[in-house]
């Protein structure tokens, strides 16, 4: 399997590259800046980009966007029930103090149980809202992989201080989704490095009155 994080764009977000060693087929996960090194970093691994898949839509994960669809021509999924955080991003920057470009429209969006090929990898769409209404989680079950964004973070959850955000739904999309996965399912967010599902149930504060 390629997994090839780097972090990228004004919050330094992670953005993923993953794909499938034989085909080299690859799809980028919220590439949030710095899209010329993401377009770099892909030539090295000399793969193809298949797809570009945004686990919600804050300024921070799109902001590589527009250029890296323009170089690679890859479809754009997004949550289907992201659409009003994405047709906002330039407000979302303003409130920041970071100039954001409009984004293209996406190919696909997403809802519960849709699957993205990968080269031989199937990524699986979960519905977590919570930190944003239209979040989605990708999980690969053969490499025993989730992607979750801003959703759960080693030791911490996401934000839930933002417009169309409910600390409630988040707690509900933990506890009801990601928790069920296997405990040794690695999971790469949005932000901090990686852990493991296990390790949350265990150690996660804000989650840890339920297990
Ligand atoms: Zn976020």
């Amino acid at each position: 399997m390629i997994l090839q994080m780097m972090q990228v764009g004004p919050l330094g977000t992670n953005c993923y590259i993953v794909g499938d060693d034989d085909s080299r087929e690859v799809t980028v996960i919220d590439p949030g800046g710095h899209a010329r090194q993401i377009l770099e970093t892909i030539r090295s691994l000399r793969a193809t980009v298949t797809g570009i898949i945004l686990t919600h839509a804050h300024f921070d994960h799109v902001m590589g966007v527009e250029m890296l669809k323009r170089a690679t021509q890859a479809p754009l999924y997004v949550g289907e029930n992201e659409k009003p955080v994405f047709e906002n991003v330039e407000q979302q920057g303003e409130r920041f103090g970071v100039a954001v470009s409009p984004l293209p429209d996406p190919e696909h969006w997403l809802k519960e149980g849709d699957e993205i090929k990968v080269g031989k990898l199937t990524l699986h769409v979960l519905n977590v809202p919570g930190h944003s209404p239209g979040s989605i989680a990708l999980y690969e079950p053969e490499n025993g992989v989730v992607f979750v964004g801003d959703v759960l973070m080693r030791g911490t959850i996401g934000r839930t201080d933002f417009p169309g955000c409910s600390l409630a739904e988040l707690l509900r999309s933990i506890r009801g989704k990601l928790f069920t996965l296997p405990d040794e399912t690695q999971v790469y967010s949005g932000h901090g490095p990686m852990t493991t599902i296990g390790e949350e149930k265990m150690l996660n504060p804000f989650t840890k009155n339920y297990v």
